[in-house]
């Protein structure tokens, strides 16, 4: 099926989409995204993303070339037409076409908007969730800037073939012999009753999905710390897993070939997986 897909704020078969070869996104990764889950054909924490995106242009002086009304209603429409019962719907802004030039260019340029559908069939029923994730992993060779949610994503795929090299699923990355974040999600493990994941930084990308668990897991009575945790914490864990807003909650079950718990999926991620699903279908729109 041909998609449609919105660019520059026209929607248009994928066939017949182009973007300038001089676009900065293109020419220096200069531009940022957002990924947006849809299950029955609804948007989970649609605010949420608009929210991170804002901060993301902002953070990088980059102009939003559309309101969160229109936002909302371009990601409605590409739902509608393509008819995603579940999937994603993928956003990226970059900072628009310009002559090649470090300087950023003047306000006469404008932003470069593009947004697609991905059917994801069977993504909230993932057999994954079943069986857990192995996980490998690799020093975090990022820039510093992991907070701004920029399209530069080469290491994070360098992260994922050296897992599937390694017959694992992701990667965990590793800053001081701590775990900052996996090469596409949040990262936590579980010890005793509590949950510790990560305190927010520059160092880690603010999750969507990692505020609305924790909010969840917190309301529901578990404990929550917000700290970073090593490698060999993580192998001596209870429990693992990663949030994401593609994968919700999903558990971790080998840590560098080393099982974590019983190295089955553990009662904390199942539970919280559940929660999060409920609750966030309840004030999807
Ligand atoms: N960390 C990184 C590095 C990511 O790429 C992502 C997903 N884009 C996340 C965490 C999870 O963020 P979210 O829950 O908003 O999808």
């Amino acid at each position: 099926m041909t998609r449609t897909v919105y660019v520059n704020g026209e929607y248009m078969p994928e066939t017949e989409a182009t973007v300038s070869i001089f676009d900065r996104g293109f020419l220096f990764a200069d531009g940022v995204y957002e990924v947006t889950s849809v299950i029955g054909g609804k948007l989970l924490d649609f605010d949420g993303h608009a929210v991170r995106l804002q901060r993301s242009l902002d953070e990088l002086e980059m102009k939003n070339p559309i309101s969160k009304e229109d936002l909302l209603e371009v990601h409605r429409e590409l739902v509608r037409t393509n008819e995603i019962e579940e999937g994603l719907v993928y956003l990226q802004i970059t900072r628009g076409a310009a002559d090649r030039d470090f300087a950023y260019p003047g306000d006469d340029v404008e932003p470069t908007i593009v947004l697609f559908t991905q059917a994801k069939p069977g993504l909230a029923n993932s057999p994954k969730a079943k069986e857990g994730m192995k996980v490998i992993s690799i020093e975090d060779q990022r820039w510093g800037r992991r907070d701004i949610k920029t399209v530069q994503l080469l290491y994070p795929s360098m992260g994922k073939m050296a897992a599937k090299a390694a017959g694992a699923d992701d990667a965990w990355m590793v800053e001081d012999g701590h775990v900052t974040e996996g090469t596409s999600n949040n990262a936590y493990i579980v010890k005793g009753n509590t949950i510790v994941t990560r305190q927010l930084s520059n160092d880690i990308l603010h999750g969507i999905t990692r505020a609305a668990v924790l909010r969840f897991a917190k309301e529901a009575q578990m404990n929550v710390e917000e700290r970073a945790f090593t490698l060999q914490e993580a192998q001596a864990a209870d429990e693992a897993f990663i949030t994401s807003a593609s994968t919700f909650v999903m558990p971790v079950v080998e840590i560098d070939g080393q099982a974590v718990g019983t190295g089955a999926p553990g009662s904390v991620a199942a539970r919280l997986r559940e929660i999060y699903l409920d609750e966030s279908l309840k004030t999807a729109i």
